[in-house]
């Protein structure tokens, strides 16, 4: 029996799967597609981004926002500019509003807004969409091969209901982060069987577990402004300013989940890791020794604690003189000189007893993928395979928190939707409704 073919097949139907799909039907009109899916539902990972309520961009995006060869982003992120973007999703009917930090959302504050769009303008562009259809194998077709030469179609893909042939195929099944939602990783593999590297993939944007003896139990939802830093084999690889959110496990929020892939990346190679906090952004040991002594001379019977408490919350105040041994009531002028120089490192060089990092389930991203030298960043077309593309977080790009990885994916996901629609232009090479392909498509469109 032969398999249906079809001009595009898209793997995977996540935000850069769907934005592919729009791209390359608006830019192809008669071609047909169809986005697979291994997930019985379409868009759970969209559905719970940004809490619910989607960050869709941010309003400023560089290159340095992302960790991936640099050239390489900026050129893909030229391509499909913030305000493209959001003049993009206001043609699709989702208006975005912009909070205080540059983070872009719906102006409905639902998620489900942009899923809901994204998913509407397919089905009105045609494309088929297949939920519960996961990809096992992608096989190629050399059509320089002779006995192939005649076949219509570059692709065989196999699914879990059956297998489609295609002309082109664009890889967007993401990266191992949420797998629940469908992203297992198992599109690293498919693209390895094809010829394509992966470079090792860790957890990134993710929350760091730490040891038990430390103190985060009792900060367990405090957050306040720390300085992150991270130390690989005794180099300074990455150094951050943000919120820091104490949890029952460890630590969190926006400055701890970017930092954290320098974190994972390490231990995956096994080399030395270290996180330090400042807890005095800005402020060196000296400052901290100089404004001490200024205070305790100033006020000599003021608690050691109440001195603290002006800086950083009290809480934290409380659980790092202790940590040092010191009273937390003691007049701070006469606090032992040993126990104010332990308090100090630990003010402006905490080294977080870092265990591990929370894990798949919990990590927002995937740092490593699919090495972007192996792809022609003009259409996002693989180097080693013709015909295959290759978007969204597969690729070996990475980037913080604050819309950044959807600004990705929906930038790729244009870039080589747009050029897989250019390349079946130039050669005349749709598949029909019909099936039908070649010359006899290129006639049914004169015929139009
Ligand atoms: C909790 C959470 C919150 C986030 N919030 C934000 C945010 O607010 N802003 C932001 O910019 N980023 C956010 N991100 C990151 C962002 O969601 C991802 O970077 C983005 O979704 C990646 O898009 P993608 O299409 O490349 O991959 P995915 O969205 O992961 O989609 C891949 C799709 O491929 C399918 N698939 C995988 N393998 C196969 C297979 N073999 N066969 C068929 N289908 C397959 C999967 O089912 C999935 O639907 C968040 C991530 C998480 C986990």
């Amino acid at each position: 029996m032969t398999s249906p073919t079809v001009d595009l097949c898209i793997v995977g139907a996540g935000a850069a799967g769907l934005a592919a799909a729009i791209f390359s039907a608006e830019h192809g009109r008669n071609l047909t597609i169809q986005l697979l899916d291994g997930a019985k539902t379409i868009g759970a990972k969209i559905l719970v981004s940004g809490g619910g309520r989607c960050n869709v961009t941010h309003d400023v995006v560089t290159p340095e926002d992302f960790l991936g060869t640099r050239h390489l982003v900026r050129n893909v992120l030229a391509a499909f500019p913030v305000q493209e973007t959001v003049q993009w999703f206001a043609s699709l009917g989702v208006e975005l509003k912009r909070e205080e930090t540059g983070k872009l959302f719906p102006v409905t504050g639902k998620a489900r807004t942009v899923l809901d769009a994204l998913i509407a303008r397919c089905r009105a562009l045609g494309v088929i969409l297949r939920p519960g259809h996961r990809v096992s194998e992608i096989a190629y077709r050399d059509r320089s091969v002779e006995s192939t030469q005649n076949h219509p179609a570059h692709f065989l893909i196999r699914h879990q209901q059956g297998e489609i042939s295609a002309r082109r195929v664009i890889l967007a099944t993401g990266g191992r982060s949420l797998p629940r939602t469908g992203s297992d990783g198992s599109g690293y593999e498919l693209a390895r069987r094809l010829g394509h590297r992966v470079t090792p993939t860790v957890p990134a944007l993710v929350a760091l577990m730490l040891e038990d003896s430390c103190f985060h139990h009792g900060l367990s939802g405090l957050s306040h402004e720390v300085e992150v830093q991270t130390v690989i084999q005794g180099r300074s690889v990455d150094r951050r300013t943000g919120s820091l959110l104490w949890t029952h496990v460890g630590i969190s929020g926006p400055v701890v989940m970017d930092a954290s892939r320098w974190w994972c990346l390490a231990r995956e190679r096994g080399e030395a890791a270290e996180v330090y906090g400042n807890f005095l952004p800005g402020r060196t040991l000296e400052h901290a020794r100089e404004w001490l002594l200024a205070q305790s001379a100033q006020h000599p019977r003021r608690s050691l604690l109440k001195l603290l408490a002006t800086l950083i919350p009290e809480r934290l105040a409380e659980a790092l003189c202790r940590q040092a041994g010191g009273d937390l009531q003691q007049a701070s002028a006469q606090v032992p000189r040993t126990i104010r120089d332990r308090l100090l490192a630990s003010l402006t060089r905490f080294r977080f007893p870092v265990l591990r990092d929370r894990g798949w389930n919990f990590a927002e991203v995937t740092a490593g993928g699919i090495p972007l030298e192996e792809i022609n960043y003009r259409t996002m077309e693989s180097k080693l395979v013709p015909g295959l593309y290759l978007v969204g977080e597969v690729l070996d790009c990475d980037g913080r928190i604050g819309g950044f990885n959807f600004q990705w994916a929906w930038a790729t996901g244009r870039v080589a939707g747009r050029a897989v629609a250019v390349s079946l232009r130039a050669t005349g090479d749709e598949v029909g409704p019909n099936g039908e392909h070649g010359e006899q498509a290129v006639l049914r469109q004169k015929r139009r």
